[in-house]
C-alpha cells in the first residue's frame, strides 16, 4: 500500500477533510477540526487551516466527520446464492450506508467451516470496496454437533465463531466452543433462540399473531438461550456476544450478567428499535425477521439498553433475498431485510433526533465498540491508524427507495420512509470509496 520512496508529491497529503464536525468516541474529541491522511492513513489531526496541501480536498464543513463505520454482523451470500449478493456488491451497499468495515457471517453454501472457505473470502475481499472480515462457524456445517478446527479458522484470520441463522442448541457444544474460543480470545456471537419454543413460528407470539392467526415465536424462546450463555460465559470466562436482542427481557438479563462481571457483549439492530409487530398486519414479508419485529415496550427496552450501554453495538443483520423468494405467502417466506443502506439513517432519526443518544454514543456503537469486540484495528481517528472515515450530513432528509439500493436485493420493509442523517463519502484506506 505505501508508495515506493523516491516519488515526489508536490502534495503533503494524499487527502484531507477540512471544516468538518470531527467525532471520535475512543479519544473523546468533538469540534472542528482537519483531517489529512496520506498512505491509507491518518497524519494529521488539527485545528482547521486556510492552506492544506493535499491532493484531494474535501469540504466538510456542515457535516460530521466520524471514524469509518464497522458492521459486525451481515450476511453475504457468498458462496451459494450470488443473485441474492456478492462480497462485492455487499461491499457497495456497505460504503453506501457509510460502512468502511464488514463482517459476514458464515451461514452460506456451503457454510464457512474450513480454512480454505475463509480464504475464499478474504480472496474475493481483495476486489470489495471496504473491509470485510470473515466470521467462522462454530460447528461444521452449522448442524451444532462437532465443532469446526477452530484453530485452522483463527490461523485463516476469522475475527470470531458463530452459526448464526441458527442456535448453538447443545449445551455441552456451546460450552465447548467457548473454551476454545477463549484460547484465541475471540469472542462466540450466538443467535439465541430456543428452536423447540419458536417451532414453526414465522412472526411474534402475541395479540398480532392471535388475531392474524398466525404462528408465534415467543420471546422466552430468545430468553432462555440469552440466559443460557449468560450462565456459560459466567463459567468458562469466555467471551459471548449476544446477536441481534430482540426482547425486553433479554435485555434485563445482560444488564444484570453485566453488572455481576461476566464478559457479554451484544447488538441491536436499527429494525427492533424501530418497528414492531404491527407492520405484520400488513403481510409485507420484508418484515419478516429473525428474531421477529416484537412490541412496543420491546422497541423502548432496546432503546433504554442503547442509552445506559447494555447494548454495546448496533449492527444491521443484512439478509439479502430476491424477490421470488419473498414474494410468496407469508408463512413461505424467508427471514431477513437489507439493512446496510437504511441503518445510519435509522440510528439518526430514532435515537439520535429522538434524544436517546447523543452523536458521540451513537458512533460509538458503530465503531470502536464493535472494533474492541472483535480486536479490529478501525474504529478510531487517531494518528497512524488506518484512515477508514465516514462523512454524514446530519441535516440531510430523504426518503428510502429500495430500487435505488447498490445491494443486489431490496427487500427491505423501509421503502418510502423519511430518513434524516445520510452518508455524503466514504473513505477507506485513505481512498475515497463512496461519494453521493
Ligand atoms: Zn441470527
Ligand atoms: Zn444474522
Amino acid at each position: 500500500m505505501n508508495k515506493p520512496h523516491g516519488i515526489k508529491s508536490n502534495y503533503d497529503f494524499d487527502l484531507a477533510i477540512t471544516g468538518g464536525r470531527i467525532i471520535d468516541p475512543e479519544s473523546g474529541r468533538d469540534g472542528i477540526a482537519d483531517i489529512c491522511a496520506r498512505d491509507g492513513m491518518i497524519k494529521v489531526i488539527q485545528k482547521t487551516e486556510p492552506k492544506v496541501r493535499a491532493r484531494e480536498i474535501i469540504d466538510a464543513r456542515g457535516k460530521i466527520v466520524v471514524p469509518g463505520l464497522i458492521d459486525m454482523h451481515a450476511h453475504l451470500r457468498e458462496p451459494g446464492r450470488e443473485d441474492e449478493e456478492t462480497i462485492y456488491t455487499g461491499s457497495c451497499s456497505a460504503v453506501a450506508g457509510g460502512f468502511a468495515s464488514i463482517c459476514c457471517m458464515p451461514n452460506t453454501h456451503p457454510p464457512i467451516d474450513n480454512q480454505e472457505a475463509v480464504k475464499f473470502i478474504y480472496q474475493k475481499a481483495q476486489d470489495a470496496k471496504c473491509r470485510v472480515y470473515c466470521i467462522g462457524c462454530v460447528t461444521k456445517e452449522q448442524k451444532g454437533e462437532e465443532l469446526t478446527e477452530m484453530n485452522d479458522l483463527v490461523q485463516a484470520g476469522v475475527v470470531a465463531f458463530s452459526d448464526d441463522g441458527r442456535p448453538v442448541a447443545s449445551g455441552q457444544v456451546m460450552r465447548n466452543a467457548l473454551e476454545y474460543s477463549k484460547m484465541f480470545d475471540l469472542p462466540v456471537i450466538s443467535h439465541c433462540e430456543d428452536a423447540n419454543l419458536s417451532d414453526g413460528g414465522v412472526m411474534h407470539e402475541g395479540f398480532v399473531s392471535t388475531e392474524l392467526g398466525m404462528c408465534g415465536m415467543p420471546s422466552i424462546a430468545e430468553e432462555v438461550m440469552v440466559a443460557r450463555d449468560i450462565k456459560l460465559a459466567e463459567f468458562t470466562e469466555a467471551r459471548v456476544h449476544i446477536a441481534h436482542v430482540s426482547t425486553e427481557g433479554s435485555v434485563e438479563l445482560i444488564r444484570q450478567a453485566k453488572k455481576r462481571g461476566i464478559l457479554i457483549t451484544c447488538e441491536a439492530t436499527p429494525h427492533h428499535f424501530t418497528l414492531t409487530h404491527e407492520i405484520i398486519r400488513t403481510f409485507d414479508a420484508n418484515a419478516k425477521v429473525n428474531p421477529p419485529l416484537r412490541t412496543e415496550r420491546d422497541v423502548q427496552a432496546i432503546k433504554r439498553g442503547l442509552k445506559d450501554g447494555t447494548i454495546d453495538c448496533v449492527a444491521t443483520d443484512h439478509a439479502p433475498h430476491s424477490v421470488e423468494e419473498k414474494d410468496v405467502e407469508f408463512d413461505f417466506a424467508p427471514f431477513g431485510l437489507v439493512g446496510l443502506e437504511t441503518a445510519l439513517g435509522l440510528v439518526v432519526t430514532e435515537l439520535i433526533e429522538k434524544k436517546f443518544l447523543s452523536w458521540p454514543q451513537a458512533i460509538a456503537k458503530l465503531t470502536i465498540n464493535p472494533a474492541r469486540i472483535l480486536n479490529l484495528p478501525g474504529g478510531r481517528l487517531k494518528l497512524n491508524a488506518p484512515a477508514d472515515i465516514t462523512i454524514i450530513d446530519p441535516k440531510a432528509s430523504w426518503t428510502v427507495d429500495p430500487s435505488r439500493f447498490q445491494s443486489k436485493s431490496k427487500n427491505s420493509p423501509f421503502g418510502g420512509r423519511k430518513l434524516r442523517g445520510k452518508v455524503v463519502c466514504t473513505i477507506v484506506d485513505g481512498k475515497v470509496a463512496y461519494r453521493q
